[in-house]
């Protein structure tokens, strides 16, 4: 029986409910006067429940279909202006006890080379990280009680916050392990980490447990029910994700959208984030083998009915996607991207042979984070190396109510122009420099607050002497 306050997975993320949503949403699929309810609703701003949204989501009428479009680009820009965050994922180690087969960490796989970075690497990835620029990490490991407990990842991150480099800091970690115990996650939280990014894989349990035959993560409820622990331990910033291509990319939504109302419903706070993977190429898996892959256009219009669903939900992409989709997706609600990514443990210090990877899939975008930068900036975006919130105690409902009061916006501009005016200092090339300055000229111009803009310059010609770390 479907309740988005119960705790159980299956009561949250009733397949009947889904099912009936499904249902509802191919019954008015080209339903001129239900679609226009909804998106006058979604024009509220105030976000729209799953059944809603997955009307949005099938709908067949293309004139709606462009506002729905027009509505995701309209609410990122009014939430997110031109930015778009910048991150890294820090790989510590591929040893995985568990079974699933779409990642090739998986138990069984004897022929990827299985790697943990000693504290010692890890400095040099860090140092690698903080010379390119990044300020930001997702911290990525298998589950290995042996190889990886959690007493490695707690001193991994103590390492990372430890390391001062010339300029470089990394400010803010992100946690992206296996599903555990609210006493663990008290102590991620103690450690001072972000947010903490469980991926669903799949909401569809019957899929669930065929896609993960062993190993802890086959226990679907636990697994499901992890962000309400690391909830109760503490952490308030939790991030979602399904990967889109394992089951049917509607049925994921669904759960996805539900699995945010619960979080909401019972903890009061949406989730921070939502990722969407999609199943891609890599050692051992070959994205045939799955056979509810999405394509291009569904991907967008996936991101697109994401965005007007949940407004206050950060977005992120990977560099799994293609410059191409990267750009695509960014108007339509991406709000954090990746960049100058490796997959595999280690390789930032130093690039890994490829008949040695170990990365966990194949990148698209094999751009450098500068060009990346650059490209953003040609784009029209701001690239962001802001951590300011998480540092501030801005996080949890604190966060959740100063979005939805729209006051964020005052601190996220500021702060972008300053972690990128650091950026062009310490890091960028020439080219990349020049454009940042002019980016950084103009957008001060859309700070709207006389005092606000005078410390914001204030502070910019700081930065240029040498000085760092300023936030509001
Ligand atoms: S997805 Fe995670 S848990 Fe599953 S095999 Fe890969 S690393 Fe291990
Ligand atoms: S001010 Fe907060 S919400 Fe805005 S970019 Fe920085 S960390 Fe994110």
């Amino acid at each position: 029986m479907y309740n988005p306050k119960s705790r159980k997975a299956e009561e949250f993320i009733d397949h009947q409910e889904i099912l009936d949503s499904l249902a509802y949403a191919d019954a008015h699929k080209r339903d001129a006067a239900v679609i226009d309810a909804i998106l006058e609703k979604a024009r509220l701003r105030k976000g729209l429940t799953h059944r809603e949204a997955s009307v949005l989501l099938a709908c067949e009428l293309e004139d709606k279909n462009q506002e729905i479009f027009a509505l995701a680009r309209q609410i990122k820009k009014d939430f997110y202006g031109d930015r778009i965050v910048m991150f890294a994922p820090l790989y510590l180690s591929n040893y995985c006890v568990n079974g699933c087969l779409y990642c090739p960490y998986h138990a069984k796989n004897k022929h990827i080379p299985r790697k943990k970075l000693t504290q010692e690497e890890i400095r040099a990835e860090v140092i690698a990280l903080q010379d390119m620029g990044h300020k930001r990490l997702a911290l990525e490991a298998g589950e290995d009680p042996v190889h990886n407990p959690l007493e490695y990842i707690l001193e991994s991150i103590h390492t990372i916050y430890s390391i001062q480099h010339k300029n470089g800091a990394i400010r803010r970690v992100n946690v992206n392990i296996a599903a555990t115990s609210v006493e663990d996650y008290r102590k991620l939280k103690e450690a001072g980490i972000g947010t903490y990014i469980l991926f669903q894989e799949t909401y569809h349990k019957e899929s669930y447990e065929k896609l993960h035959p062993t190993g802890p993560k086959s226990n679907y409820a636990y697994h499901t029910e992890a962000h309400d622990r690391a909830m109760e331990g503490g952490i308030d910033d939790v991030g979602l994700g399904v990967l889109f291509g394992l089951e049917l990319y509607r049925y994921e939504f669904a759960g996805l959208l539900m699995h945010a109302e619960h979080l909401e419903a019972v903890f009061g706070v949406g989730p921070h984030t939502i990722s969407v993977p999609r199943v891609c190429p890599a050692d051992d898996i070959d994205p045939g083998d799955f056979d509810n892959g999405i394509s291009d256009d569904i991907f967008a219009k996936i991101v697109a009915c994401i965005r007007v669903a949940v407004p206050y939900t950060g977005m992120i992409i990977s560099t799994r996607e293609s410059q191409a989709v990267r750009e695509r997706v960014l108007g339509l609600g991406v709000s954090q991207i990746s960049g100058g990514s490796r997959t595999s443990v280690g390789g930032y210090a130093e690039a890994e042979p490829e008949e040695e990877s170990s990365a966990q899939f194949d990148v698209s975008d094999h751009r450098s984070l500068d060009e990346i930068v650059r490209w953003l900036m040609e784009l029209g975006y701001v690239p962001s190396f802001c951590t300011a919130c998480y540092r501030e105690g801005r996080t949890g409902d604190r966060f959740m109510s100063l979005c939805k009061a729209g006051q964020i916006q005052n601190c996220c501009l500021p702060n972008a122009l300053m972690t990128l005016k650091e950026y062009l200092e310490d890091y960028a090339a020439p080219a990349t420099r020049a454009a940042g300055e002019q980016v950084i000229a103009k957008q001060l111009e859309y700070i709207t607050n006389p005092k606000v803009k005078e410390i914001v310059t204030e502070h910019l010609a700081q930065i240029a002497q040498g000085q760092r770390d300023f936030r509001f």
